[in-house]
């Protein structure tokens, strides 16, 4: 008998179930082989572990210990970046805004680089002498100066206009509602 076709009846010899002649025929190579006689002890390791119908034993007060683990644990704490993920948001709403007037301008990625640096330059001076410097930048500059700029008015209107409009209705409605219970 061949190894190869020892291998497959292996299950089998360990349930019994091959014919006596196959029976005489793999006890005989599994005694004169070393490899399927190794791969005999593992399928029946395999067996044993899938036929395992133990169930582990739990102490009595598993779930009263489990509780009280639980309880003992400190309380999650307050998420207290919020500001720092909307600053985020913020950034990189800015910088992808900034990167599409790139792309439809067409300017190039090393160009950017130097926009980028001139664009500071250009901030300090027109903190300098006013707006007048974005205008007198290249039109490039200008888009992105005026990009940044509309993104920064919208997001304060938009915070503006739930601090003060939103919040107090939805107050004044919150306020209504509690009454007429
Ligand atoms: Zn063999």
């Amino acid at each position: 008998m061949r190894c190869s076709s020892c291998e497959p009846l292996l299950d089998r010899y360990l349930e019994g179930t091959l014919s006596p002649r196959e029976m005489i025929d793999t006890n005989a190579h599994i005694a004169s082989c070393s490899a399927c006689a190794r791969l005999l002890e593992e399928v029946k390791v395999v067996d044993a572990l899938l036929f395992t119908t133990d169930v582990p034993e739990l102490p009595n007060n598993f779930t009263f210990a489990v509780m009280a683990e639980t309880l003992s644990m400190p309380a999650p704490k307050p998420h207290t970046h919020r500001l720092w993920s909307f600053f985020a948001l913020y950034l990189t709403a800015a910088w992808m805004a900034a990167l599409a007037v790139f792309a439809v301008s067409g300017a190039s990625l090393p160009k950017l680089g130097v926009a980028v640096a001139a664009a500071f330059g250009n901030l300090a001076q027109s903190f300098a002498g006013g707006a007048a410097g974005i205008a007198h930048g290249a039109p490039v500059l200008a888009t992105f100066g005026a990009g940044v700029l509309s993104i920064d008015l919208t997001l304060a209107a938009a915070a503006a206009g739930i601090y003060f409009i939103i919040r107090p209705r939805l107050a004044a409605h919150l306020a209504s509602t509690s009454e007429a219970q």
